[in-house]
């Protein structure tokens, strides 16, 4: 039956990205020089498939670092690039699995351009978001003589640790509980699900979020940065021969800038927001380094944004992190140390497949 074809070429696509070394995956993105910086120095000396050099000044020990990850993507890297790894995240989504990918990384290193793109979108900035939306529509339609599938998107932002809906056009938010304890059914239940049939529809929906997510931050002085945001697609196909219903989903995670603040200079909200920051960005390491090493407890519960993923982050599901980095000279404190967290993540992934041997 259509489902049992299905379920083959899904082991197929399971393996292919078994073979890319457990369920978590790390990918490293340097961001361009912005055209008024032409001028200044790189850090990253050299670049290649899965490597990335970079030249540290006598503060931090002259010299050079070199990391590894999954894949690294330079500077000329495009959308299109960037996306093609990916392909098979997406289409494991319409098999039923459930899907993290993050973006991670100090404000300004292109976490946004990632996954939505730029300001001015055209067909070829189009960020992770809006192509793996398009791929949804795609593979669905392909598979519409076997399958029947319903696809419905939510947005929310985590903001100090409080959950608020972006897919809304009724001002102020409220604030949202997360249900984290069911296996089954939303995380977020109360924050709008809006189903979607197209692209355009998508598109629509994003700029109400982003708008929504601009809006607090002309209040809050540029917020957007400090706080993580989700879009989170759902998934539900039913075997048209068996009535057998698939359910998977995907977080697309837009995260809080990971730089840390000047303790002496940070006071009041600043300082709270970078408490909050730095809590849920270390839970979120902390999940999946316990994930990888198979421990019996998973500390989902130390942050809303753990809780918020806990049904897509371990078991089956598939994880990746886009890790961004900046070139420019001044910025080598926060690459060093989004480098080290990165590598953090990465190399506890490659211990679990060590394990897995
Ligand atoms: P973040 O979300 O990490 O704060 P942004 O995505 O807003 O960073 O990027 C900062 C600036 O750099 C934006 O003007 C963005 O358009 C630009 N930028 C980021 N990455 C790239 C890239 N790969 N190519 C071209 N411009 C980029």
């Amino acid at each position: 039956s259509g489902y049992h074809k299905v379920l083959e070429e899904n082991r197929k696509l399971y393996n292919q990205v078994q073979d890319l070394k457990g369920n978590i995956r790390v990918y490293c993105r340097v961001r361009p020089f912005l055209p008024r910086q032409s001028s200044s120095m790189s850090t990253v000396g050299h670049i290649d498939d899965g490597n990335i050099m970079i030249i540290t000044p006598s503060k931090y020990g002259k010299g050079h670092k070199s990391f590894s990850f999954n894949k690294v993507f330079g500077p000329f890297a495009t959308q299109e690039e960037v996306f093609s790894d990916t392909q098979p995240l997406i289409r494991s989504v319409l098999d039923g699995y459930n899907v993290c990918i993050f973006a991670y990384g100090q404000t300004g290193a292109g976490k946004t351009y990632t996954m939505s793109g730029p300001k001015e979108l055209t067909e070829e900035s189009f960020g992770v978001n809006y192509r793996a939306l398009n791929d949804l529509f795609h593979i669905s339609k392909q598979r519409k003589e076997t399958f029947c599938y319903e696809i419905a998107v939510q947005m929310i932002e985590i903001y100090n640790e409080q959950v608020r809906d972006l897919l809304t056009n009724d001002g102020p938010q409220k604030r949202l509980d997360i249900h984290n304890s069911s296996q089954k059914g939303l995380a977020v239940p109360n924050a709008n699900l809006v189903p979607v049939t197209s692209t355009t529809e998508v598109i629509e929906l994003m700029n109400i979020g982003q708008k929504n997510r601009a809006v607090s931050a002309t209040a809050m002085n540029d917020r957007s940065s400090r706080s993580h945001s989700c879009l989170t697609i759902h998934v539900q196909g039913r075997d048209l021969a068996s009535g057998a219903v698939l359910r998977g989903c995907m977080h697309l995670v837009d995260l809080a800038g990971s730089e840390r603040v000047n303790k002496s200079e940070a006071k009041g909200d600043r300082l709270k927001e970078a408490q909050h920051i730095n809590k849920s960005l270390s839970a979120l390491g902390d999940v999946i380094s316990a994930l990888a090493q198979k421990s019996s407890h998973i500390p989902y519960r130390n942050s809303k944004l753990t809780q918020l993923l806990q049904d897509s982050l371990g078991g089956q599901a598939k994880t990746l992190m886009f890790v961004h980095i900046s070139p420019e000279a001044d910025a080598i404190s926060e690459t060093l140390s989004t480098l080290k967290f990165a590598e953090r993540v990465a190399s506890v992934e490659l211990g679990a497949a060590q394990v897995n041997k």
